[in-house]
């Protein structure tokens, strides 16, 4: 059964174990002077916005249909069955599609890293999950504000806890229905885009768009065309082929936390 996160910003006092604890996880630095950045980076895969007394986690969602994804040309990339988005460096060319094609600004590429660069983001603690454990964030939270689950149970959760409280609540879970779905729920008693979430964000899948933008592409663009729609097929292709040589989904990667 696929799992997730849910975080619940009432529930949250803002301590920010869970930044500390992820910085652990994948053997980052972690300082109070790294404590104070209030933005998601190569060395900081989550972070806690505080504002007007209220917070809000940032971090990769861990989409159903990763657009991220959808884009590497070398599947680099990947959607587990168990919910996390791992992360190849040993696969990745460095081109940084990614990076682009993510709606939520997640990649981050290692500029300051001249001979190995890679692209760091927050792999929903890949390699615990597939043990069967909790992301370090959830196992640390002294409050339960961050949750980990399965992925249906945590929806039907975050539901209920809407529905008993609607006071407490906007009315709406982030990642039930944007980009066709995340790995990570997020429940809020002021709008989401108050910590900078985009309110306009399309719920079908991503990949799904592009392949409708890329299907009306005009004859008259056909180098762009065949260049996008080359990345497109070859990224599908990979993956069809590791699906067809039952290597597919075998493992999740280490998320390049070297
Ligand atoms: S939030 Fe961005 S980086 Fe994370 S899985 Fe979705 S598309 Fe990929
Ligand atoms: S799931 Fe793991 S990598 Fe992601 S924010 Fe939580 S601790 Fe960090
Ligand atoms: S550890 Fe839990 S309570 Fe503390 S900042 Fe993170 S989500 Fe909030």
């Amino acid at each position: 059964m696929s799992k997730a996160l849910l975080y619940d910003a009432t529930l949250c006092i803002g301590c920010k174990q869970c930044e500390g604890a992820c910085a652990e996880q994948n053997k980052l630095p972690y300082s109070d002077a790294v404590a104070a950045e209030e933005k998601q980076s190569e060395h900081k895969f989550t972070v806690v916005l505080t504002k007007n007394e209220k917070f809000m986690r940032r971090l990769c969602m861990n989409c159903e249909e990763p657009a991220c994804a959808s884009v590497c040309p070398v599947a680099a990339l990947k959607k587990t069955p168990e919910g996390p988005v791992t992360y190849n460096a040993d696969a990745c060319m460095g081109c940084r599609y990614c990076m682009v094609a993510c709606p939520f600004g997640v990649p981050k590429y290692e500029w300051n890293n001249a001979l190995t660069p890679k692209i760091r983001k927050c792999i929903m603690c890949a390699p615990r999950v597939a043990k069967g454990e909790a992301t370090a964030c959830a196992s640390i939270c002294p409050t339960g504000a961050t949750k980990f689950g399965d992925r249906e149970e945590l929806l039907a959760e975050a539901k209920k806890r809407i529905h008993e409280n609607p006071n407490n609540y906007v009315n709406h879970i982030f990642g039930e229905s944007e980009v066709g779905g995340t790995s990570v729920f997020l429940l809020s008693s002021v709008p989401f885009a108050e910590f900078g979430y985009r309110a306009d964000t399309v719920t079908d899948p991503l990949p799904m768009r592009t392949y409708k933008v890329l299907s009306r592409i005009p004859d008259f663009l056909p180098i762009g065309g065949i260049l996008i729609g080359g990345v497109w097929w070859i990224s599908h292709r990979r993956e069809e082929v590791a699906a067809a040589e039952g290597k597919d989904h075998a493992k999740p990667e280490d998320g390049g936390a070297k």
